[in-house]
């Protein structure tokens, strides 16, 4: 099982890769630059091949996640020019690194009463981006964690936008359980209605990489706070147990972004999920 979590850059992607391999990881996620900013990052290509290669030798995978203020509906077309030149260097980097894509949030609803307005954005966005991309690293749509009914929530409207873009095959998805607990995508209770479901609309078709986070929160909460997956959480082991042992996430690298502290390491997290799920 592909069973890593969220890794810092501030001593280089290398130095990511390498600190994934001590926690028993076969794979990680970075943030390809700080995470606070959009601003370009001019990256040292020496540090970038030597990731990858050693991702290679070691059969790590990995995924970057773009910066917290990229935002796929931006609010003037300054903001969306800064966004997709921010996210087309995401993937260089990310390409660069050698792994599978970046993650991208799904957009927020700009208009109450129009939300086909926001969905158009994000199309716009995400053509933007693509017409200027030839590389192989993909973006990976991740699922909000708003009250059921607000947008991004389903796997319905993550199938759609990728119907709906130029190049769908650029596009892959990320599922976080945590937000999918927190939206109802996922109660905790219905994986086999979910599998079935994003079966039918080629949701899982497309499922690239999971974040694998608890909720301190209960279902349809619509709050986004992560907990570790064995304690402070909401979500079960035996909940968990219904994704981790199901056929549609095998060889999709399991992402952790859980909370770390001296008595709950990811190491040990890592360890203990290996423990209860890896084959
Ligand atoms: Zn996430």
């Amino acid at each position: 099982m592909f069973i890593g979590c969220h890794v810092s850059i501030k001593e280089g992607y290398y130095h990511a890769a390498k600190s994934a391999k001590q926690l028993n990881a076969a794979s990680f996620q970075y943030f390809p630059k700080n995470p606070r900013s959009l601003n370009i990052k001019a990256y040292d290509t020496e540090d970038t091949r030597l990731c990858k290669q050693f991702c290679h030798e070691h059969d790590i995978v990995s995924i970057s996640h773009s910066p917290y203020p990229t935002n796929l509906t931006p609010e003037s077309p300054e903001q969306k020019k800064r966004v997709v030149r921010s996210i087309l260097n995401d993937l260089h980097i990310s390409d660069a690194c050698g792994s599978l894509g970046v993650v991208v949030h799904f957009g927020k609803n700009k208009d109450a009463n129009n939300p086909l307005y926001s969905y158009q954005l994000m199309i716009e966005v995400i053509n933007e981006v693509m017409e200027q991309w030839d590389g192989k690293s993909m973006l990976l749509l991740e699922n909000n964690a708003g009250k059921p009914g607000s947008i991004g929530t389903t796997m319905e409207e993550l199938v759609k936008i990728r119907q709906l873009i130029d190049r769908p095959n650029s596009l892959g998805f990320c599922l976080d359980t945590c937000h999918a607990f927190a939206s109802g995508l996922w109660n905790g209770d219905n994986w086999e209605y979910v599998m079935e479901h994003g079966n039918n609309l080629g949701y899982f078709q497309n499922l690239k990489v999971i974040h694998l986070n608890n909720s301190k929160y209960q279902a349809k909460s619509g709050k986004d706070r992560h907990a570790n997956i064995f304690h402070g959480g909401y979500i079960t082991e035996k909940q968990f147990d219904s994704i981790l042992q199901s056929s549609v996430i095998q060889n999709i690298p399991l992402i952790l972004e859980t909370p770390k502290d001296k008595k709950n390491s990811h190491e040990n997290e890592i360890a203990e999920i290996k423990s209860r799920w890896g084959r």
